[in-house]
């Protein structure tokens, strides 16, 4: 059997994985079409695993673990998505178990595409864990629970598993913020056990080259998979109206797209020579690898695509210019190099911060007087606090304080409070998917992926607000840890002085 994690650890080696997408059901045409493609596939040794999607798109499918365990019977090493959108955390932890128990340990844990309409409605959107938290879980499963050394410690009572874990990423992001929290939360997957990195869907080289750029200075040393997606004219039209989360293409790559289209086979031959040549630019750009996908296609179109790029190989410089479909106005980390037409390592011109909001910097001062161990107000405060805890008051006290922090941070009430972590602002009430560290992928121009047009993503928001005091940095590292549904709806300010909130270091 072929060995992803081996291949990847390989440096001379560019690993080929494909990306596969469950049926509606268990019995489905579409099912036994995954396998035929799965057993060609695991004919030819150029690809090394398939990775198989978990409710693409927020559709519930059959679970990526049934179609993982007849394909690797194929002989073909097989990748599973984690994603954290229908499961809490305990469900999560079971589900390990499970794919440890039946040999699949190649992840890709991401957030994963916001639910969509169900079994008599939208269904709830769990997000218990976010991707980091999902990688500190799999990092401490991962680890001998024996081992009393081990920082964070780990978890009680388990065989240890030995999962290897994937992270996705996005380069391709309009806007200086976006971007900018995508590689922060990279350099915090990274600190948290992630081992390897996919790309989103983009078609761009400087963009390519710009990811390896920000990881080189950056020191960070992990294998990355760049994405070759192959879509039809439906798709690319669901991606060029921004209809499917994280995945871009522009108005250049459309409007070329429409004309291909016109020929006698739909732009098919076109699209398949375009993946070659982006499989070609990663190889000479040094990526780890490529992630292949696209709706519709056969086995026979995976190899004229890799039998191509193999045949051009030398020329993926004179590629460079047919492959940049990002308009050079939106931000780019690096200035150009007009030569390669990439970038040099010079960073390029950041836009102006924002002026600094009064509300912030009064949350701010007024957290600092009440919550931080040096203030004179620290003690009476915390002596208050715990006082009323133990009176009839408490419950009065626990609804005036939310309803204060209701009217100026439209707070949520999870008794868990990180306002002051993400600049005064309650990712309970503005992001859609209640993540902690960070953005998920699918922002768009700044808009939330799940109210494109109405809401700004949060992180947007949090990194404007941090950049205006300079210190968008600090979103950089660490971890938040998940919420402690045992304080839902009890005051966070008791919470923090009896020292039982995320702020306790043991938590
Ligand atoms: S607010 Fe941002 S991070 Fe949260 S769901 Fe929307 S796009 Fe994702």
């Amino acid at each position: 059997m072929k060995k992803f994690q081996n291949s990847l650890q390989e440096p001379d080696q560019f690993t080929l994985t494909y990306e596969l997408v469950p049926s509606r059901g268990g019995r489905a045409d579409a099912h036994e079409r995954a396998l035929t493609l799965a057993r060609d596939a695991a004919a030819d040794d150029r690809l090394t695993a398939v990775s198989i999607t978990e409710n693409a798109g927020g559709h519930p499918v059959l679970s990526p673990e049934v179609l993982g365990i007849e394909i690797k019977k194929l002989g073909l090493d097989v990748i599973i998505h984690l994603s954290c959108k229908d499961k809490n955390r305990n469900q999560m932890e079971s589900q390990l178990f499970a794919w440890d128990r039946e040999g699949l340990r190649n992840l890709l844990v991401i957030a994963g595409d916001y639910p969509q309409k169900g079994y008599r409605g939208h269904p709830k959107p769990v997000f218990d864990l976010d991707t980091i938290q999902a990688l500190d879980l799999i990092s401490r499963l991962n680890r001998d629970p024996k081992d009393r050394t081990a920082h964070p410690p780990t978890l009680k009572k388990y065989q240890p598993t030995a999962f290897y874990k994937g992270v996705a990423l996005s380069p391709f992001k309009f806007l200086e913020s976006e971007l900018m929290m995508q590689y922060m939360k990279l350099m915090r997957k990274v600190e948290n056990g992630a081992d390897y990195v996919i790309t989103q869907i983009g078609f761009d080289a400087r963009k390519f080259h710009e990811l390896l750029l920000f990881m080189k200075q950056n020191h960070i040393h992990v294998p990355v998979l760049g994405n070759v997606f192959i879509p039809n004219m439906t798709v690319a039209k669901l991606m060029y109206k921004g209809m499917i989360p994280g995945c871009v293409i522009t108005d250049a790559l459309y409007e070329e797209m429409w004309d291909e289209a016109q020929s006698a086979d739909g732009g098919k031959k076109a699209r398949l020579k375009r993946a070659s040549r982006l499989l070609t630019i990663l190889k000479g750009l040094g990526y780890a690898g490529a992630h292949i996908g696209g709706p519709g296609l056969t086995y026979k179109d995976i190899a004229s695509v890799i039998s191509e790029a193999d045949r051009s190989e030398k020329e993926w410089r004179d590629f460079i210019p047919k492959m940049s479909y990002w308009p050079e106005k939106r931000f780019y980390l690096y200035e150009k190099d007009n030569q390669t037409g990439l970038n040099r390592e010079t960073p390029s011109k950041r836009s102006k911060p924002h002026s600094k909001q009064l509300s912030f910097l009064f949350a701010r001062m007024m957290h600092t007087l009440l919550f931080s161990k040096n203030s004179p107000l620290f003690s009476p405060a915390k002596k208050t606090c715990l006082a009323l805890e133990k009176t009839r008051l408490a419950n009065g006290f626990a609804q005036y304080e939310h309803v204060v922090k209701f009217l100026l941070f439209s707070c949520r009430n999870c008794g868990d409070c990180v306002l002051s972590e993400l600049a005064f602002l309650c990712p309970q009430a503005g992001c859609a998917k209640y993540m902690l560290n960070g953005p998920c992928g699918g922002s768009r121009n700044g808009w939330c992926e799940v109210y494109p047009g109405r809401k700004p993503c949060f992180y947007v928001r949090v990194y404007e607000r941090l950049k205006a005091c300079h210190e968008e940095t600090k979103l950089n590292s660490g971890l938040l840890p998940p919420r402690d549904w045992v304080l839902n709806q009890t005051s966070s300010w008791i919470n923090f002085y009896k020292g039982i909130d995320h702020t306790n270091p043991k938590k």
